[in-house]
């Protein structure tokens, strides 16, 4: 068993034992540091055998505040939030406290590539790793996706380049975290409860992402996004590093791209074979180019590796037709700005699957393409009223389903054939399911059990 406190190492307590905060204690004990874990809530099995087999020591269900105070630093998973009382003893003593990224980062000289946003930071860090694999590089796709980057550093021989997507609440604790590259894709409201309701913090936690980069840095910007292009205006001199904006508005952008091809840093790449559709891969695809475009692959093996992508389980991936009805699974779409470039992409009349946990969602912003475009919305949810609120003055079929099977079964009752079924929740899943994942596999089983 590891001993605690000792004089000569720095003794490291590591907030949260999941991925990011075993990924984090295994790196303390890789750099030989005093390291000892603690959990207010239950760690799993998995996690926990991990830290056994390490003789890392822990704690869960508890946090021993008399211990955790004598920390020298503090490292805090992205999950607990800055309210949480032992975060605020901790910082009354004056302990250092960084999140699982900055930590990490402290321990590898390797280039970082990361990637934040409110939508598409999954699918872009996913194109962008594939595109720079596809190139020949030597890269390790982490962060938020995958294994946490505390964990790539500790257990991975180093790559040429991390490619990390990265969350606000990983950006909350940085000092010193400056990518290579980073990217903010868009900004639109998501996760307020964790910014006092107030949107604005939220944008500059995103935009922490390039505080701390050099001017050999590069930073990507969706310059379309009105929070984006707000923040910009406002903040003249955040960053020192060499800014380049995509856009499919504006085609003087370094980056511009149209439904059949974009050009990026002066090079012409076809997107008629790119697998993934809507306007909003169309962004996906821009930033992934430019990142392997800033790093010198040409036009040919971008195009090549954007048409090798293959689509992500639960964003608008179609499961099945029907009796000539198509049903799609965007259980990822969590928020009103995901589900509104669902909605926009589609061709065909759409039965429309949405709710759960609201997050203080403005339906309006979508009244205008439900009101074109939706025969009939299903609200798959404990308390539709909201919603029901929103859009019963459209006068259209709307109907309850409290589990995946009512509504698919009352979605196919509702469609027509050519229409599709879209489940595009813009709501988290927490109500009914255990998180989005479960409620897009409950989904596609539906769907894939109807006769
Ligand atoms: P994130 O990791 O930021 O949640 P994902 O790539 O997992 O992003 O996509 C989440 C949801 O947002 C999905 O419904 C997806 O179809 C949609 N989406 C993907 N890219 C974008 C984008 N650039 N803008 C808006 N919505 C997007």
């Amino acid at each position: 068993m590891t001993d605690i406190a000792t004089p000569q190492k720095p003794f490291v307590v590591v907030l949260g034992g999941i991925e990011s905060g075993v990924g984090a204690a295994l790196l303390a004990q890789k750099q030989q540091y005093s390291v000892f874990v603690s959990d207010k809530g239950t760690i799993p099995i998995a996690y926990k055998q991990v830290l056994k087999q390490h003789g890392i020591r822990f704690e869960e269900n508890q946090h021993d505040e008399n211990l955790i105070l004598t920390a020298d630093i503090v490292v805090k998973s992205p999950g607990i939030p800055e309210k949480a009382p032992i975060i605020q003893q901790i910082r009354a003593k004056g302990i250092t406290l960084v999140s699982e990224i900055e930590f990490a980062a402290r321990h590898t000289t390797v280039p970082i590539i990361a990637i934040t946003g409110s939508n598409g930071k999954t699918t872009t860090t996913s194109l962008t790793y594939h595109l720079l694999e596809q190139a020949g590089l030597s890269v390790q796709l982490g962060g938020n996706i995958g294994e946490s980057f505390a964990k790539l550093v500790a257990t991975q021989p180093p790559p040429s380049y991390y490619v990390l997507e990265v969350s606000s609440f990983q950006l909350d604790d940085i000092q010193t975290f400056a990518p290579h590259i980073a990217m903010i894709t868009n900004i639109t409201p998501d996760h307020l409860d964790r910014y006092n309701y107030r949107f604005e913090e939220y944008v500059v936690a995103k935009f922490r992402i390039a505080a701390h980069q050099k001017n050999t840095d590069h930073l990507i910007l969706g310059i379309d996004n009105p929070a984006i292009q707000e923040h910009l205006q406002q903040n003249l001199h955040f960053s020192e590093a060499q800014q380049y904006r995509f856009s499919i508005e504006d085609d003087a952008s370094v980056a511009f791209g149209t439904v059949e091809s974009m050009t990026v840093l002066g090079k012409k790449i076809s997107l008629q074979q790119f697998p993934l559709s809507g306007k909003h891969n169309r962004y996906n695809a821009l930033c992934a180019a430019l990142v392997a475009r800033i790093l010198g692959i040409d036009a040919a093996t971008i195009e090549k590796g954007l048409n090798s992508f293959e689509a992500l389980e639960n964003r608008l991936e179609p499961v099945a037709t029907r009796n000539d009805v198509l049903y799609i699974n965007d259980s990822k779409a969590t928020n009103i700005d995901s589900a509104w470039y669902a909605l926009d992409g589609m061709t065909r009349p759409i039965v429309w699957i949405a709710g759960g946990t609201d997050k203080g969602n403005d339906y309006g912003l979508l009244y205008e393409l439900v009101q074109q475009k939706v025969r009939a919305i299903v609200c798959m949810c404990v308390d539709s009223s909201k919603i029901k609120a929103a859009f019963s003055p459209l006068g259209i079929p709307i109907v309850d389903a409290l589990s995946a099977t009512e509504a698919v079964q009352q979605s196919q009752q509702l469609a027509q054939k050519g229409d599709v079924v879209l489940l595009s929740p813009a709501c988290a899943s927490f109500d009914l399911f255990q998180n989005y994942v479960d409620r897009g596999n409950k989904f596609r089983e539906s769907v894939l059990a109807l006769t």
